[in-house]
């Protein structure tokens, strides 16, 4: 699986120009068919997906080309999750959180509950990867609690990002920086960062 640009046209031009690398050896990756269609959940409406499938010339290998709109494993769009997390870091419940989202409030308190769990890695990996992008930034400084440092984390390094390459939304951007890890029980992150 590899985190892509969200618009078809442009991982189209990607694979030709053979730009896209395989997660497993860094190989050349080249298009394999589609995997399934499925919807992502953007808030209460629903886009359905048909991501590409490439295979590497390397080691052969199959990989699902994921929108950086998605995180693996999840059917809602990162930006939501996302918007969940900093409402938590705010004060809000879950339950609230979910009303205002139009999602299940079960589906809120699951993701919660997991960037919660893993806050420690992600605040760990995202400095990583702020420092990689912008190697003057200076310490991130205690935001309170474990969650709240780990979204400072995420939030400091898809702004370096933007800076670097150009203007993109910042949780599209962490969820390409995690591989589609942000909210998952997996520390196999990128090898950039
Ligand atoms: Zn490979």
């Amino acid at each position: 699986m590899l985190i892509v640009c969200t618009v078809p046209a442009v991982v189209e031009s990607e694979l030709r120009a053979g730009l896209l690398a395989c997660p497993s050896c860094r190989g050349v990756l080249a298009r394999w068919g589609y995997a399934r269609a499925r919807v992502l959940r953007c808030g209460p409406v629903g886009r359905v997906l048909r991501p590409r499938r490439a295979r590497c010339r390397a080691c052969l290998g199959t990989h699902v080309l994921l929108s950086e709109q998605g995180l693996l494993r999840r059917r809602d769009e990162v930006a939501v999750i996302g918007a969940a997390i900093a409402a938590r870091v705010a004060g809000l419940g879950y339950r609230p959180i979910a009303r205002g989202l139009g999602v299940p409030a079960d589906t809120v308190r699951g993701w919660l509950r997991r960037f919660a769990q893993r806050a420690e890695v992600l605040r760990a990996y995202f400095t990583r990867c702020a420092v990689a992008l912008d190697p003057e930034l200076g310490p991130l400084l205690p935001a309170g609690s474990g969650v709240a440092d780990a979204l400072e984390a995420v939030t400091v390094a898809a702004r370096a990002w933007v800076l670097r390459f150009g203007p993109a939304d910042l949780w599209w951007v962490a969820s390409r920086l995690s591989g589609g890890l942000l909210c998952n029980t997996s520390s196999l992150f990128p090898r950039w960062g």
